[in-house]
């Protein structure tokens, strides 16, 4: 057996899924909404099932797809591509990431990574014989310095792997943040792959740079996003990645066989949905913001510190005002003696974990986070008596 899966233990995701599953527990762990999506976009999934075409679709995904993806990111983001050279649709986010690196890296290239990291990066770069080379990111900011990044690159640097807005710190890099960054990129000839699945869900005015706008990562960054994050249906796992043609040819070439294809059916449904007018994506973002409010003002109420979130279906946590050192005992006290689960962030780190920060999921009904409100009225009062 492969020594490095043999090895991981179970996605803290479905660790605390299973723990809610077996307890009963509200789950506000793993990142899915309640909610059930938009039905007009699922009925035309299940239209395209019926009456459509249910064989192999083109292996760079359904052409109506990567027209709408190609227009969408017009619309939205400004950017210029070209659907027939830049655009492929993947199963999800986490097919895009893997072929990525798998594409781009050969053994023993340096990848920089960004911690706190979604739990997939890690694992991924080392399969593809990557040695990673790690930035920390500290609370409440979450931003990294142009020491860091000195410090992080080096001429061996081949790949940077970025997630904006980020997982689990629900924090949204900034323009400058990301021309810093491609000075680095730059001078190492290095590309940057970047996870940008939660660029819609972005709040107080905020606009969502993806690496594609910076004129100096344009042809050296491959920018990953997701229907599933989009509408809110993340079984689906519909991803697309974005990137100049002579990078994208490569990336066609690990797509075909990691999964070759994506279910049409869903590629028809999704090319509808990008489409959707301006006010369909603006009330989705108040929707969250609504959410995110609400949940943060409940748990302040509680006496929980809550750190600012962006972006995101999530936000965070800082247990140390409650004495708290161990953020894994701490969710599985909260699991299992209040019934709210939740996902420790030191989960998402590599080595030098901050061990003090819990990310809630408020992709949820009010009513569900009432009751987990509820459910905590006590937590925090009783640990700061
Ligand atoms: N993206 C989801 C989250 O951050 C988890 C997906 C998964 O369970 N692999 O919660």
């Amino acid at each position: 057996m492969n020594p490095l899966f043999a090895s991981l233990p179970t996605t803290i995701f479905e660790v605390m899924s299973g723990l809610a599953r077996e307890t009963g527990a509200i789950n506000l762990g793993q990142g899915f909404p309640e909610d059930a999506g938009p039905e007009d976009v699922r009925r035309k999934a299940a239209e395209a099932l019926i009456d459509g075409y249910n064989q192999y679709p083109p292996m760079l995904g359904l052409p109506e797809l990567r027209q709408a993806i190609a227009a969408h990111y017009q619309r939205f983001q400004g950017l210029d591509l070209d659907w027939q050279r830049e655009v492929m649709v993947t199963s999800g986010g986490t097919e895009a990431l893997a072929g990525a690196i798998l594409g781009l890296i050969e053994p023993g290239d340096e990848v920089v990574l960004f911690q706190p990291m979604y739990d997939a990066y890690l694992p991924l770069v080392k399969l593809a014989g990557g040695v990673p080379k790690f930035v920390t990111l500290q609370p409440p900011h979450w931003r990294f310095t142009e020491e860091q990044l000195a410090a992080a690159f080096s001429p061996k640097t081949k790949l940077v792997l970025l997630n904006n807005p980020i997982n689990p710190t629900a924090t949204v890099f900034a323009r400058n943040d990301l021309e810093m960054l491609a000075r680095f990129v730059t001078k190492s000839d290095a590309i940057v792959v970047a996870d940008e699945v939660w660029e819609h869900i972005v709040f107080d005015g905020r606009e969502h740079v993806s690496v594609l706008s910076i004129p100096a990562l344009r042809e050296r960054a491959v920018k990953i996003g997701s229907a599933g994050k989009i509408f809110s249906l993340t079984g689906w796992k519909v991803g697309f990645v974005c990137a100049a043609e002579p990078i994208l040819k490569v990336l066609a070439k690990s797509h075909q066989f990691l999964t070759f294809t994506t279910p049409p059916n869903l590629q028809v449904a999704v090319a509808y949905g990008l489409g959707k007018d301006d006010a369909y994506f603006a009330e989705m973002r108040a929707g969250f913001a609504g959410k995110r409010d609400r949940f943060a003002k409940g748990l302040t109420e509680r006496g929980f510190s809550v750190l600012p979130a962006q972006g995101t279906y999530f936000l965070t946590v800082d247990i140390a005002p409650l004495g708290e050192t161990d953020d894994v005992a701490f969710s599985q006290r909260l699991v299992l003696e209040a019934g709210v689960a939740t996902i420790p962030v030191s989960a998402f780190y590599d080595r030098d974990a901050v061990r003090t920060v819990l990310r809630f999921c408020f992709a949820k009904r009010d009513e569900t986070l009432d009751e987990a409100l509820r459910r905590l009225e006590t937590v925090a009062i009783r640990r700061n008596s």
